[in-house]
């Protein structure tokens, strides 16, 4: 047990990413038995980002638990000529509060680049979503000694010009590549040099006040055993993929996350 748990003023966010996984008929009976078990969590705030075609179903079971409704992805324009796309009034009308923008497999499968990721946030702010964006370097960039200039150049691209107001409301992912799906996790002294970093960068942009309010999480193989450590100074909560599939994993993260923090 943490005696001692961190004081801050920001409230951990603790969102799963579902990715291509889980059937309409397979996220019901995961918040069957997933949402007994969080019922007494507080100091926490839980996303859960199912696939688009499990939303509206995810969504009817969320109301009223206080759980936070999530989008993986969306497109900039709210409505048009675009195959296959999913805009942001779409999302909104399904309950949706945050959306994940510029995830490092929509960058490297999908060729996302900062340009389009920007045009996502900003789209997603527009209206009245919270984006998750996400951020992070690869081994090789880590290996290089880049990490830093491509956090940075990541986040620029992203928040540079937009209102302090906004940026306030940001959740920004740390999620290092070579983290994610790889059962390697980074080392809590990791995850907290890189969201110190982003914070004092925002800091310098927008004033100590607005990076006092974003939300830093940290993402790449969290885990119940390994959660705690990671809830850092300046590490606001948790984005989680392979273990947010499994209701008892992820309640365990939320519930480890949970009690790392005190909030002020
Ligand atoms: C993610 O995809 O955002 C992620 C962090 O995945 P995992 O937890 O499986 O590493």
């Amino acid at each position: 047990m943490n005696a001692n748990p961190n004081p801050r003023t920001r409230r951990p966010l603790i969102a799963a990413n579902w990715k291509m996984h889980k059937t309409v008929a397979e996220a019901r009976a995961f918040l069957e038995a997933f949402l007994p078990l969080v019922r007494d969590v507080q100091g926490a705030e839980i996303a859960i980002a199912p696939p688009f075609t499990a939303l509206q179903t995810v969504g009817e079971l969320l109301r009223d638990t206080g759980i936070a409704l999530a989008a993986q992805d969306v497109f900039y324009e709210p409505q048009g000529a675009y195959t296959g796309e999913i805009s942001p009034p779409m999302l909104r009308e399904l309950g949706c509060r945050y959306v994940i923008v510029g995830h490092s497999e929509r960058r490297q499968l999908f060729r996302e680049d900062d340009a389009l990721v920007r045009r996502k946030l900003e789209a997603v702010f527009e209206h009245g979503l919270v984006p998750i964006l996400c951020v992070g370097e690869t081994l090789e960039e880590r290996r290089a000694g880049r990490t830093e200039a491509v956090l940075e150049r990541q986040l620029r691209a992203a928040v540079e010009g937009l209102s302090a107001e906004w940026v306030g409301e940001l959740v920004v992912a740390y999620e290092p590549v070579w983290a994610i799906g790889t059962g390697e996790t980074a080392s809590p002294q990791d995850a907290e040099a890189g969201a110190k970093f982003l914070r004092s960068w925002i800091r310098e942009l927008f004033g100590a006040g607005t990076a006092e309010r974003v939300r830093v999480q940290y993402g790449g193989s969290v885990k119940p055993e390994n959660a705690r450590e990671l809830m850092t100074e300046n590490v606001d909560g948790a984005l989680v993929g392979g273990a947010s599939l499994d209701p008892q994993k992820f309640a365990g993260i939320v519930k480890e996350a949970a009690a790392a923090v005190s909030i002020s």
